[in-house]
């Protein structure tokens, strides 16, 4: 590590809030296309070829994931699928038949599917890498070279790729991977996944990822999402530094959310199935801030669950929370989470689209039954259920889905608040719903009007951002004169400062993934109430939301020092 190198800080989307310093390993690039010379030994060859090379390529899949277990397994034992698909099979034959060799046929037929998949935008876009990973493996096989993969290094390393795989996740080596930095893929992508499951420091989306050699240094800083090439002494001796601090914050005990004053902030966990539960209260969860129904009914195939299906899924949520407080939000199809019973129309621009409440309203019954199932869960269990609806817009879609939920038979009715009009009216909204949990997420994408899935405007999908958070004091002032409870549940909430900020714009709870709660209960215990206020205040008065960071960051310094 040389001082006198130039350093230069590269930008992209920090997953977490980890920092590492260490040496660039790439991932090697993929495979070049195939040619599209014809066939020189005809389609009968050319099919057996396949058949041994899909035989093999899912077999070896799923021995991956056999290795890997837990959830790496069912990623990709459902991509060893792929190389069974009956209909990519007939494309590739069809291929053969006119000539092409098993390489391009495949190669041919994968990319169509591919397309489809991006075509149909959100979720589905980014399992698009899961095809292209086995089209390569395939095509690797075939042409008797080794498939692009995870590089192998006695020394620790930071993994620098265009986005990983499954196949690739499965086999990483924890204990060599300081950090994961790639060029592609967006905050749901699986190396985002990942990372978070396993608390690696990652920054996917990385503008000038690309370029990196290896055996450069870097600091990697999830928190700001930077990636520091050529890093200089000071860098260095400053990422040490906070990396120090985090240990040591990750090591305050396990107790309830507070800030140094006592002022009570319950931190609640995000859940999306009822597997993360143990893990929750392992971290210290003091009940569910949200829980995303999206993956019961994702699992459930081409129709919705039935009632009773439901009933089983809560009462057991309910029963791992007992005594607690556990909000459920409603199905949040469309868009990012698209469902082929909800929303099987195409859309020219799905986020603005019939999704959240919106597509609930327009097929009642699926609602009707959630809620039903969801009363009934509680009715039996003595853990406090709130239920909320996601996407709403309107004051009146407000008074629509609690007067629906009271009529069956649920107690608390919420919202969320994920579209600027309703934090602008959440006086009014408020008048109306019995609480309001925050989606940055969300929020974030419609006030600075970028994808929260495209890579190309990941810059903007900044919660830090002034105007997002002046909607969120709206929210919050709302809440404080209605004296009801208004949470935050987006990934902001996980940013140990930004929580902070939002305590002090009036979120009364804070909900994250349950991998960030020790860090954001350590930072709470370091800053009053007022203080929390003085903060907020600060980032307001920024610009833009680097500034807004910048000038909470100094601020703390100054009250540290004070
Ligand atoms: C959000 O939008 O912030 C949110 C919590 O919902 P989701 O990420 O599931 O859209
Ligand atoms: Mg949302």
């Amino acid at each position: 590590m040389t001082a006198t190198e130039q350093s230069q800080t590269l930008v992209g989307i920090g997953v977490g809030r980890g920092i590492a310093i260490g040496r660039v390993l790439r991932m090697p690039d993929p495979l070049p296309e195939p040619a599209t010379t014809p066939s020189t030994i005809g389609p009968d060859s050319e099919r057996d070829r396949v058949t041994a090379a899909l035989q093999a390529t899912g077999a070896d899949i799923r021995e991956r994931g056999e290795r890997a277990g837990g959830k790496a397994q069912e990623v990709l034992e459902a991509q060893a699928l792929m190389a069974d698909d009956p209909t990519l099979r007939s494309e590739i034959d069809t291929r053969i038949d006119n000539g092409a060799t098993a390489e391009r046929a495949v190669h041919e037929a994968f990319g169509g599917f591919r397309d489809m998949l991006v075509g149909l935008g959100g979720y589905m876009a980014e399992r698009a890498a899961d095809l292209d990973d086995v089209a390569q493996r395939i095509i690797a096989r075939l042409s008797g070279v080794a498939a692009p993969g995870v590089p192998e290094s006695d020394e620790p390393f930071v993994l620098v790729a265009r986005d990983l795989a499954p196949a690739d996740t499965a086999l990483l080596d924890l204990d060599k991977v300081l950090a994961l930095v790639t060029s592609d893929g967006g905050p749901t992508s699986h190396t985002a996944i990942l990372a978070r499951e396993k608390s690696i420091t990652a920054v996917v989306g990385v503008v000038g990822a690309r370029e990196l050699v290896d055996g450069t240094d870097v600091v990697v800083n999830a928190g700001s999402g930077e990636v520091v090439v050529a890093p200089s002494a000071d860098d260095v001796a400053r990422a040490e530094q906070a990396r120090a601090a985090q240990l040591n914050r990750a090591s305050v005990p396990i107790g309830p959310g507070q800030l140094a004053d006592g002022t009570a902030v319950p931190l609640l966990a995000n859940l999306g199935s009822t597997d993360g539960i143990e893990g929750a209260l392992a971290a210290g969860a003091e009940g569910v801030g949200l829980f995303r129904t999206e993956f019961l009914f994702l699992d459930a195939g081409s129709s919705a669950p039935t009632v009773a299906a439901q009933y089983a899924h809560y009462s057991k949520l309910l029963r791992g929370f007992s005594g607690k407080k556990v909000v459920v939000r409603a199905l949040d199809a469309g868009a990012d989470k698209p469902l082929p019973f909800l929303n099987d129309a195409h859309e020219e621009n799905p986020a603005l689209g019939l999704r959240g409440l919106r597509a609930l309203r327009a097929a009642e019954q699926i609602l009707r039954d959630q809620l039903t199932a969801l009363a009934r869960a509680a009715s039996e269990s003595d853990a406090d259920l709130w239920v909320m609806a996601p996407m709403v817009s309107t004051v009146e879609e407000t008074r629509y889905f609690v007067s629906l939920a009271r009529e069956l038979g649920i107690k608390t009715a919420g919202v969320m608040v994920e579209v600027p009009s309703s934090a602008l009216l959440a006086d009014r909204v408020l008048g109306e719903a019995d609480f309001a949990s925050i989606g940055t997420n969300d929020l974030t994408q419609y006030t600075l009007a970028a994808d929260r899935m495209l890579g190309s405007v990941s810059s903007f999908q900044d919660p830090w951002h002034p105007a997002v958070l002046r909607l969120v004091g709206e929210v919050g002032r709302a809440g404080s004169a209605h004296g009801k409870s208004v949470g935050i549940c987006g990934e902001a909430a996980a940013d140990p400062l930004l929580a902070v900020v939002l305590v002090g714009l009036g979120a009364t709870t804070l909900s994250m993934s349950p991998s960030a709660i020790a860090d954001v209960r350590a930072e709470l215990r370091q800053h009053t109430r007022e203080q929390a206020v003085q903060l907020a205040q600060a980032a307001l008065r920024a610009d833009d939301a680097r500034g807004a960071r910048d000038a909470v960051n100094s601020l703390v310094a100054e009250l540290a020092s004070s």
